[in-house]
């Protein structure tokens, strides 16, 4: 076995979803809601399976999935693609996988940002790539250009942004993502930015994607998932947007990954996209619904939240909450003593974990989380 899968364990989310499979425990811990995503885009998948062609679709996806992915980001964000510069991924971890494949040589650093969504030191390293990690700091994460500047070298290459962050809920503001377009320009670095949280945000608030930045059009990688889109989580449909010299890269890693992806799939979120804004927009006030549910009911039970801007995520502050235990001993104890599953948030760390944040979802129905509230109350 390569090293790297050597001394790694199973994946958080996996280890954690099957601690509730197998304790009955409430699943507040790996991010997938308990809604049945838009209906018109479930009956278009069934519709397509049915009526349409099951054999390989295009390598890069769907024609008419590529064109809708660059409407959308057209109409949302403003930006300028044509259909050519989106291949389409099984999920936003296939287009992790292949852009980090295709564009890390050995030896070359990847500047991160810790904490960091799990796949990423495992693929980067597995490239034979150094991930070059800068801490960010609770409560609001902030990236600055000294701490930038000093994780840079030589041998950097590429820039891996989660924008809006998992676990910490954190959004990037304009200011931050043009000092940070500003930094790759003048290193010469190519940005990989995993946007899948893009539409859950609230508050008001509009995610700006890294692409549309000064100096970021040829040199960026943006990943999305239809999964986080459209609350279907398990479809894993996700693509990857770059220039036509970038994207030429990125296609050869992915036609040896997965080749392609199911067309009734495709055909389901290509039609989505191009008629689903409306329930893309109900669904971010459901989410921002729950978020405020569940902080309430937490910091009623005495539990300090840190803010969350994006995400399904909201984080607890065991230290600032008075509690003197670690995450993972004060996740286990939830299952074990109060039946919820959470995440402790040292899993999205490689080295030098934060141990006092626990993350909880708050992508479910209101009964849901009023009773894990209640559970967590009690425990208490
Ligand atoms: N990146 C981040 C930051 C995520 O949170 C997730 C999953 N929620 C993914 C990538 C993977 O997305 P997908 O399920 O489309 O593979
Ligand atoms: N992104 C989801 C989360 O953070 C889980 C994804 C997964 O299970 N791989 O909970």
């Amino acid at each position: 076995m390569h090293p790297v899968y050597a001394a790694m364990g199973t994946t958080i989310f996996e280890a954690m979803s099957a601690r509730a499979r197998e304790t009955g425990a409430i699943n507040l811990g790996q991010g997938f809601s308990d809604g049945r995503g838009p209906e018109p885009v479930l009956q278009a998948a069934a519709r397509a399976l049915l009526e349409k062609s099951n054999q390989y679709p295009p390598m890069p996806g769907l024609t008419e999935l590529r064109q809708e992915v660059a409407n959308h980001y057209a109409r949302h964000q403003g930006l300028n693609l044509a259909a050519e510069e989106v291949i389409v991924t099984s999920g936003a971890t296939e287009a992790l996988a292949a852009a980090i494949l295709a564009l890390v040589e050995p030896g070359d650093e990847v500047i991160c940002f810790a904490p960091l969504y799990d796949a990423y030191v495992p693929l980067i390293e597995r490239a034979g790539g150094v991930a070059r990690q800068v801490r960010l700091a609770p409560p609001h994460w902030r990236i600055d250009r000294a701490a930038l500047e000093g994780a840079v070298s030589g041998r950097t290459r590429i820039l891996l942004l989660n924008n809006p962050l998992n676990p910490a809920g954190s959004m990037s503001s304009a200011e931050e993502l043009a000092m940070i377009a500003d930094f790759c320009v003048s290193h010469d670095l190519i940005a990989i930015c995993d946007e899948v949280w893009e539409h859950v945000t609230f508050d008001g608030a509009r995610h700006l994607p890294l692409i549309g930045f000064p100096g970021m059009r040829e040199r960026t990688v943006k990943i999305g998932s239809a999964g986080k889109i459209f609350a279907l989580t398990g479809w894993k449909v996700g693509w990857m947007c770059a220039a036509p010299e970038l994207a030429r890269g990125l296609a050869k890693a992915h036609q040896f990954l997965t080749f392609t992806t199911p067309p009734n799939l495709q055909w389901a979120v290509a039609e989505g996209l191009a008629t689903q804004d409306g329930w893309v927009q109900q669904a971010r006030h459901g989410f921002q619904h729950g978020r405020d549910r569940l902080k309430a009911g937490l910091e009623a039970a005495g539990l300090v939240t840190l803010p969350s801007a994006a995400t399904y995520f909201l984080c607890a502050d065991l230290a600032a909450s008075g509690i003197d235990m670690d995450d993972v001993t004060f996740g286990r104890r939830l299952i074990e003593e109060a039946g919820v599953v959470t995440i402790p948030v040292s899993a999205f760390y490689s080295e030098a974990p934060v141990t006092n944040v626990v993350r909880f979802a708050f992508c479910k129905q209101d009964a849901v989380l009023d009773d894990a509230i209640a559970r967590v109350g009690d425990w208490m």
